[in-house]
């Protein structure tokens, strides 16, 4: 059998794979996908903040089987936001303690009108994500955070995208949790990502190629780096490489590309799978790796800034969760921008970074290093479901299971990414007679 793509989902399914002879085809020289690091100068940079969060039995089996006691560290979140001058603890909706007093106000009064509302039945049913918002935590704590922050992230308005992705990961505290936090009681601990564990060399990277190094042994497969899929033929179920001319044979595939990238090399795809890839939209990301010459002042491990006067949404601070990210008394710093087309303007990204408190002094900034990711955020607005589903309906009638962040088309975690290799493993395996060699 085929597996496309070396990131976290098609490095789980190879490694999980029993009773079936594989081929790993992966187009970069290396493993990893967006769980990839940088380094220049002694600092490690990530595709931004890559923390791992883990729930689930099976990924802790599997990291720690990976990782040596003491090679990852545990790490306790701290978060912030940065909203008119005062940085707040994280989540804004818990924490408005620090906002001028009449925005304190106008947060609570809608707080308090929408689980009025919420309580008698008055409310609307959520289906944008601007809904979801208003619904929850009401019309002040939308127009201050979640729709200024969510129009800089996702470069869209979000009444254009459904409120389908946001349950795991936006905390929604109850009303004493708002109003302690409102008057200075600091609401700690609420979301999914309070500890998150990290390789404690340096570099996200560590988890992919220790992954990567395991698959490599293995007898029962061959891994193929630098090779883009040619083209895909599902009725004759063969597959062309741009590393060889041949046509080979597979049984079942594992498809871990993006979904829109792995329609367009099956060329007889019908009409209406062709407009179902077409109707998929996702958010590219243009982000800077940052180098301080000095330790970062600020202590935060990542801060929300939801001002559209900051041309950046989120700025993380990698060397503040682990040393071992930049040389001492220096940082390493992401910055996610809200810009996707224009060159980033960096030094008014360094003044920026300095009068938030992030950075003491803008010359502080050695050098930064502009990157774009393609793929980034699947967008859920209303084509996503029904697209999504015709799309990877017909796929599993061609024997192909697509899966992965970018190949089911979702929000996933690495440890959702991991599972759903996992899960990819035991699918190739439903009929995988013992020895099978496609
Ligand atoms: C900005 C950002 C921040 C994130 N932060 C976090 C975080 O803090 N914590 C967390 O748990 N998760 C985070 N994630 C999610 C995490 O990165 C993903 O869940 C995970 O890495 C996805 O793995 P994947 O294998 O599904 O996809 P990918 O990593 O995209 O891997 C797909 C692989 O396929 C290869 N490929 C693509 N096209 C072809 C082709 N035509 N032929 C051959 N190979 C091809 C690619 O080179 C790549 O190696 C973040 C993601 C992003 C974008």
């Amino acid at each position: 059998m085929f597996i496309l793509g070396a990131g976290l989902t098609g490095l789980s399914a190879a490694y999980h794979l029993q009773g079936r002879r594989f081929v790993l085809v992966e187009r970069s020289q290396v493993v990893g996908g967006k769980a990839r690091s940088h380094r220049e100068a002694g600092h490690t940079f990530d595709v931004t903040g890559h923390w791992l969060h883990l729930r689930d039995d099976r990924v802790k089996a599997l990291v720690r089987n990976l990782f040596s006691r003491g090679d990852l560290v545990s790490v306790r979140r701290k978060t912030n936001v940065w909203s008119h001058g005062a940085l707040l603890r994280y989540p804004f909706q818990a924490n408005l303690h620090g906002l001028p007093p009449a925005v304190v106000q106008e947060c609570l009064e809608g707080f308090m009108e929408a689980q009025v509302a919420g309580a008698t039945g008055a409310a609307n049913p959520a289906h944008t994500f601007e809904d979801f918002a208003r619904t929850r935590f009401g019309a002040g704590i939308s127009r201050h955070f979640f729709v200024p922050y969510n129009t800089k992230l996702w470069g869209m308005h979000p009444d254009k995208l459904t409120a389908e992705w946001v349950s795991r990961y936006i905390p929604v505290p109850n009303a004493a949790q708002v109003i302690g936090g409102a008057v200075g009681v600091p609401q700690e601990g609420l979301g999914y990502n309070v500890e998150f564990q990290y390789p404690k060399a340096g570099g996200i990277d560590h988890l992919p190629e220790r992954l990567g190094a395991a698959v490599k042994a293995r007898a029962d497969g061959t891994c193929v780096f630098g090779s883009d899929v040619e083209e895909i033929d599902v009725e004759g179920r063969r597959i062309k490489l741009s590393a060889g001319s041949d046509w080979q044979p597979w049984s079942r595939l594992v498809s871990t590309i993006p979904l829109p990238e792995l329609i367009k090399r099956i060329p007889g795809a019908p009409a209406e799978i062709l407009e179902a890839a077409g109707a998929l939209r996702w958010v590219k990301w243009r982000y800077l790796d940052v180098a301080t010459k000095a330790a970062p002042k600020a202590d935060y491990h990542w801060v929300y800034v939801p001002e559209r006067r900051y041309p950046f949404f989120r700025v993380g601070v990698y060397s503040n969760a682990v040393e071992s990210m930049a040389p001492r008394g220096r940082g390493s710093l992401y910055v996610e921008l809200e810009d996707r087309e224009r060159p980033a303007d960096e030094a008014e990204v360094a003044r920026a970074l300095a009068q938030m408190g992030t950075i003491a002094r803008a010359e502080d900034v050695d050098f930064m290093k502009q990157r774009d990711i393609e793929y980034a955020y699947v967008v859920f607005d209303d084509a996503w479901k029904p697209s999504r589903s015709a799309l990877l309906e017909w796929l599993s009638s061609k024997g192909i299971h697509s899966c992965g962040r970018y190949g089911a088309w979702v929000y996933n975690s690495m440890e959702d990414s991991m599972i759903q290799g996992m899960e990819a493993a035991a699918w190739a395996a439903v009929d995988g007679a013992k020895g099978a060699t496609r």
